[in-house]
């Protein structure tokens, strides 16, 4: 499929010059060629072309697949497992799969669901939000935390069940509107994007919002901040629940590592301030969009035979701890 995709037309593959139209060619210098082997030239010219053509397709194909391999493992692709739902702390729910995040924050004058999975993952979010009790007709606003197919994918299909509004950082608002194109992929899986096999489809983004901006339905109130790094566009979101009378602080962030296959200039000066807003972030409660890095599963496990099943979900030290591995990723210059 990728032989669809030309190279050249991307000017990454320079076209070296015409071995018969170059003065200095051996081909050139016998006056004694016969008129067959004239004949046959260009023939054998274009058998050498098409020979390249296909060495360089063969290359850029295997580099497409050792490239997939590591999104795939990266992005935990595994991690789309349907999981049983339920309450976090007030009316913040976990609804999404094993490790592929997504949460439904309910109220009374609609619902907020943060992220939509992979394209497959939607049928279990919504499923998971009926399990609940919740309508999904009842969303009122989708929210994303960035747009690579495991939490951008699924949204299209949970816009068209739900008709909600979908809010986007303007970064992520061009990639999700694209089905999951972005120019600081790399070339070889951008191309699989283009031809839809790694891309999604398109999402209508209803609203571009800037940092620091508050999404509100009812009484809910979301407040995003550009957490950039792993996507120029990547937002966390902070926000209050209640669980009784006790006001929770909670912190969605978005993923701070960095791929190897989505690189930018400014990437690593976007996560040092990343890691500064992070930090000014109060947490009681902190999640992010892979689920075993806020340790889902120990926590819902813990919560089962808690007095308060929401203290098993109380973390400020987690989130410490979790924003200093970011860093120490940072300083390190781990790529994954
Ligand atoms: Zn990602």
């Amino acid at each position: 499929m990728i032989t669809e995709i030309s190279p050249n037309a991307h000017g990454l593959i320079k076209t070296e010059p015409h071995p018969v139209s170059d003065p200095s060619s051996p081909h050139r210098q016998g006056a004694d060629r016969t008129g067959e082997e004239e004949a046959r030239e260009p023939m054998l010219h274009n058998i050498t072309q098409r020979r390249r053509l296909a060495v360089l397709l063969a290359v850029l194909s295997i580099a497409a697949l050792v490239l997939v391999g590591r999104w795939l493992n990266a992005t935990k692709v595994g991690g789309q497992q349907p999981v049983e739902p339920f309450r976090i702390a007030g009316n913040f729910y976990y609804i999404g799969a094993n490790d592929v995040a997504a949460f439904l924050i309910t109220g009374p004058e609609g619902h907020v669901v943060l992220d939509g999975g992979y394209p497959s993952t939607a049928p279990m979010i919504m499923a998971s939000i009926a399990k609940l009790g919740f309508n999904i007709k009842d969303v009122k606003v989708l929210l994303n935390s960035e747009p690579h197919p495991d939490h951008g994918g699924g949204l299209t299909v949970l816009q068209q069940a739900s008709g909600a509004q979908l809010w986007a950082s303007d970064a992520s608002a061009d990639s999700l509107a694209s089905g999951g194109d972005d120019p600081d992929i790399v070339l070889p899986l951008r191309a699989l994007i283009w031809i839809g096999v790694l891309g999604y489809p398109a999402a209508r983004v209803d609203h571009r919002f800037k940092d620091g901006d508050t999404i509100r339905v009812g009484p809910i109130a979301l407040t995003a901040h550009v957490t950039a790094g792993h996507t120029r566009g990547c937002t966390s979101w902070s926000f209050l629940v209640r669980d009784g009378d006790r006001p929770l602080n909670v912190v969605s962030v978005c993923d701070t590592g960095v791929l190897a296959m989505s690189r930018y200039p400014e990437q690593g000066a976007d996560r040092e301030r990343s890691v500064r807003v992070l930090r000014s972030l109060p947490a009681d409660i902190w999640v992010t969009n892979h689920a075993r890095m806020w340790g889902r599963y120990r926590k819902f496990v813990a919560s089962t035979t808690a007095k308060n099943p929401v203290d098993s979900f109380i973390d400020p030290d987690g989130y410490r701890a979790f924003i200093d591995a970011a860093e120490a990723e940072l300083r390190q210059g781990r790529v994954h």
